[in-house]
């Protein structure tokens, strides 16, 4: 598996250099171009819909935007094919930009929406603005490519497009293996837990425009040249939905399907064209039948298919993993970090699920908060990590403000959480999972992933010597290369501890842990947060289990009903009236009452 890219890219480039020797004549070589740079767009969006899992109808128009930009700057600003490239690049990358933006409110149907109205407007404007795009009679005499000057003949343009596919293809796979494709994929399954890892999902999102529409970009202009003529019908949602198809044909997600997709999808029209009236029919009912029986498209069918024939991978040797008493120890000076929240209330509506409520987690102890379902136990982790904003109060961290920073920010800060309903990366490797978590502690930035640096290397091995390190720590070596979804549920409160501790947390807020595990479970959990408080974390433990509690807990805050009503050590709250009053009294009943929340 590990030569398989390599493998792929040396055939890749193979294939590459032998067309040209091979086309018959000039038609056939024309034909084989334009795939080329429907392959850029195909690329280049696959990072969009396959790594960030987001649905764009709307590359046509970054493709016209190229086109146009491109045309523009050649006849009349005299660029060469360098130039209008990079100027046609910088311009649908701002779009880019502007298209990212709506995700910010909407995903999905309404994201599509906004990408087939983007689509529309660089239509509209394209046959309105006459005086600079021709109108509908387009731009024609456009000038052969050149470089500096100099006229590039039909082979030596041929070269240019297939070293630009072949590099954005060995780029984009390079990002789709370092840190920024891994946390686009745990941005598309679950944001909110990748916000609490301190994963930037906004500039992530934006990447992937800005990517998409630059590689578009660059393709209209590839396009133009190829063209010599341009006009609006070129660019229409048909061609939006053609280049979405080659992404999901090929294998969104997977190196090498977008550039199948699009091979199929520049051929298949023109082989189809024999049946004349019948074309377009005959072009939707294959498209059906393949999607139908290949729904991962081709390469991802073919990728689910080997992974299920071959023998199951060998459970990671523990042995390559750091153990986590040298990868989470934290220096003497930044030993567990104190919480400090100060009179929280939160309202939701008419009802105060916090009010008034302070609380401190001294630095280093393990600090249980119980309470009724329903008192607000959820809530105050919630607002701490800055999921929620409280309507009055603060909170500090080590005398750092958090009230009003984002939860990314807040995370790191050094601060981790679990949720009371598991927020896992389900289609990612367990591995994969607490590498994510890691991702705050990487330091590599676009360049260094693009171009695989020594630096780059390296800290990927340290990322994942860590998470193999942390697996062994919560027990879960053998389950490496599972798909977290298909862990027990068990496990997966394990995966989700180990994957807040990987960014090196001074304060770790667990949020009900023992909740649906065995006996056994709880045992090991008990031992685990021990462990975890001994590697200098302070740990706000939310539990039920009172057994639990009075074994591992330093102090105890009881909430009801939204307000702090004894704090104390274990052995004094177990016997304070309101105590045993309010929880330890009658907590079915009470439970029924308020409604068993959350
Ligand atoms: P606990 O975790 O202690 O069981 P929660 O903090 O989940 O309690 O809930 C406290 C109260 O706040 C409950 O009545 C719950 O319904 C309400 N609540 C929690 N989150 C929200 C929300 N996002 N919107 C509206 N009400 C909420
Ligand atoms: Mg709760």
């Amino acid at each position: 598996m590990r030569y398989l890219a390599p493998v792929c890219f040396f055939i890749f480039a193979a294939i590459l250099v032998a067309v040209p020797l091979t086309a018959g004549n000039e038609y056939e070589l024309r034909l084989f171009m334009l795939f080329l740079i429907y392959g850029i767009i195909a690329v280049g969006l696959n990072v969009l819909v396959g790594l960030a899992g987001l649905v764009s109808l709307g590359q046509a128009g970054l493709f016209a935007l190229g086109s146009y930009s491109g045309a523009i700057l050649s006849t009349r600003l005299g660029f060469d094919i360098v130039g209008s490239c990079i100027g046609a690049a910088i311009i649908s990358g701002l779009f880019g930009v502007l298209l990212a933006y709506p995700t910010v409110r909407v995903r999905g149907v309404y994201l599509a929406v906004v990408t087939i109205a983007f689509g529309i407007i660089v239509e509209n404007v394209a046959i309105e603005w006459q005086s600079l795009t021709g109108g509908t009679t387009g731009l024609s005499s456009i000038p052969k490519p050149n470089i500096l000057g100099i006229r590039l003949s039909g082979f030596a343009f041929y070269g240019v497009l297939a070293v630009t596919l072949f590099v954005f293809t060995l780029l984009i796979h390079n990002l789709k293996i370092s840190r920024f494709g891994r946390t686009m994929l745990a941005v598309a399954q679950s944001e909110t837990a990748s916000r609490a890892l301190g994963i930037n999902s906004t500039g992530l999102r934006t990447l992937a425009f800005v990517i998409s529409a630059v590689t578009a970009g660059i393709a209209g202009t590839f396009y133009s040249f190829l063209n010599s003529y341009i006009s609006p019908d070129i660019f229409t949602f048909s061609d939006s939905v053609r280049f979405l198809l080659m992404v999901i044909l090929g294998g969104a997600g997977s190196t090498f399907g977008p550039v199948i997709g699009a091979y199929l999808l520049t051929y298949l029209p023109e082989y189809l064209q024999q049946f004349q009236l019948w074309q377009k029919f005959a072009y939707g009912a294959l498209l059906l039948v393949v999607m139908f029986a290949l729904p991962r498209g081709i390469v991802g069918t073919l990728q689910w298919a080997f992974n299920r024939l071959r023998p199951p991978a060998p459970a990671l040797a523990a042995t390559e993993g750091l153990p986590v008493e040298t990868t989470l120890r934290h220096e003497k000076k930044m030993l567990a970090a104190e919480l400090v929240a100060t009179a929280l209330t939160v309202r939701f509506g008419g009802l105060s699920a916090l009010s008034n409520a302070s609380l401190r987690v001294k630095g280093g102890e393990i600090h249980a908060l119980i309470g009724p379902n329903g008192a607000g136990k959820s809530t105050f982790v919630n607002t701490i990590s800055g999921f929620y904003r409280p309507d009055e109060g603060r909170c500090e961290l080590d005398g750092v403000e958090l009230t009003g920073r984002r939860s990314l920010d807040i995370a790191r800060l050094g601060l981790a959480r679990t949720f009371q309903n598991t927020e896992l990366f389900g289609e990612m490797s367990v591995l994969e999972n607490v590498m994510a978590g890691y991702d705050q502690r990487l330091t590599y930035g676009l360049t260094q992933a693009l171009l695989r640096t020594p630096k780059m290397r390296r800290e990927e091995r340290e990322c994942r010597q860590t998470a193999i390190g942390l697996l062994a720590f919560v027990g879960l070596s053998q389950y490496a290369n599972e798909e977290a979804r298909f862990l027990p549920f068990g496990l997966q409160r394990r995966l989700e501890i180990a994957r807040a501790l990987a960014g090196r947390p001074r304060l770790l807020l667990l949020d009900e842990p023992a909740a649906g595990l065995t006996t056994q479970e709880i045992d090991d959990l008990e031992a685990m947060v021990r462990r975890i408080a001994a590697l200098g974390v302070s740990i706000l433990l939310i539990e039920h289990h009172v057994d639990l509690i009075m074994a591992l807990a330093d102090h105890v805050t009881v909430l009801d009903y939204g307000q702090v009503i004894a704090s104390d050590n274990p052995t004094a709250i177990q016997d304070d009236p309101r105590v045993i009053e309010a929880y330890f009294g009658a907590p079915l009943d009470r439970a029924a009452a308020v409604g068993a929340g959350a």
